[in-house]
């Protein structure tokens, strides 16, 4: 079972991701955490992704394209994958199409997880991050066991550099501008899951179970 999560940026996508990973043993593929780490490592892709991050951008489509493309043909994924973060526009989508059948799989859900706009600056500006593991977490809705440090690795937490109040709005911009218009994409398709994501994290994952045991 191959999924794409969607969802403006704070709406749950990763959270939501690591309890699919751990519930049916699929693989999460996100390309925010694939930039990120190419940027730590300051490998090419890093450096060119870099400015875009920075400034709450699109990496342009044919970098990330490229990327996601790599991943999936140079990994094995016994239950299949979640797509979290990619596609975000409609050029990535059309994208994925051609590369589900040059490398054969195919996507069998599209969750939305819906959110209103005025939501997600609470939840954008509270997250932290494991600097280890990439795990989330957030100030108010989901504190670690103790400040700063991960449950999970017992890594140290920080706040992400896009997750400024500019960067965020930006980001927001993007998202409307960019992204938004997939679920148009996908609903014309048939394809597209609507989940209610502005429930407690637990309602939320009962509500895309419900959907995906339905498939
Ligand atoms: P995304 O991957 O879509 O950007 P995250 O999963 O990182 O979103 O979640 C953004 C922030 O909101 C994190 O700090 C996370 O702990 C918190 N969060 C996620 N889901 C919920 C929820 N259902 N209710 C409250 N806070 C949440
Ligand atoms: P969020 O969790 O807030 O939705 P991500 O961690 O997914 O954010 O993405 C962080 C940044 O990485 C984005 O602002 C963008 O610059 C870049 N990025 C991630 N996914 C894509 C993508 N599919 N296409 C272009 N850029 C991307
Ligand atoms: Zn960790």
């Amino acid at each position: 079972m191959n999924i794409i999560l969607m969802g403006p940026p704070g709406a749950g996508k990763g959270t939501q991701a690591a309890r699919l990973v751990e519930k049916y043993g699929l693989v999460q593929i996100s390309t925010g955490d694939l930039f990120r780490k190419a940027l730590r490592e300051q490998t090419p892709l890093g450096v060119t992704a870099q400015g875009f991050m920075q400034k709450g951008l699109l990496v342009p489509d044919e970098v990330t394209i490229q990327m996601v493309k790599e991943y999936i043909s140079e990994n094995t994924f016994e239950n299949g994958f979640i797509l979290d973060g990619f596609p975000r526009s409609i050029q990535q989508a059309d994208e994925l199409v051609n590369m589900a059948e040059e490398l054969n799989f195919t996507i069998d859900a599209v969750i939305n997880l819906d959110i209103p706009t005025d939501k997600l600056i609470a939840r954008l500006s509270g997250r932290r991050t494991c600097k280890q593991c990439g795990s989330t977490f957030h100030i108010v809705y989901n504190p670690p066991k103790t400040e700063g440090i991960c449950d999970n690795c017992g890594g140290e937490l920080y706040q992400r550099e896009d997750e400024s109040e500019e960067a965020v709005q930006v980001r927001l911009n993007t998202y409307d501008e960019q992204t938004k218009p997939l679920i148009d994409y996908y609903t014309v398709k048939g394809q597209l899951i609507n989940v209610d994501g502005d429930q407690s994290m637990d309602d939320v994952f009962k509500d895309i179970e419900k959907c995906l045991e339905e498939k």
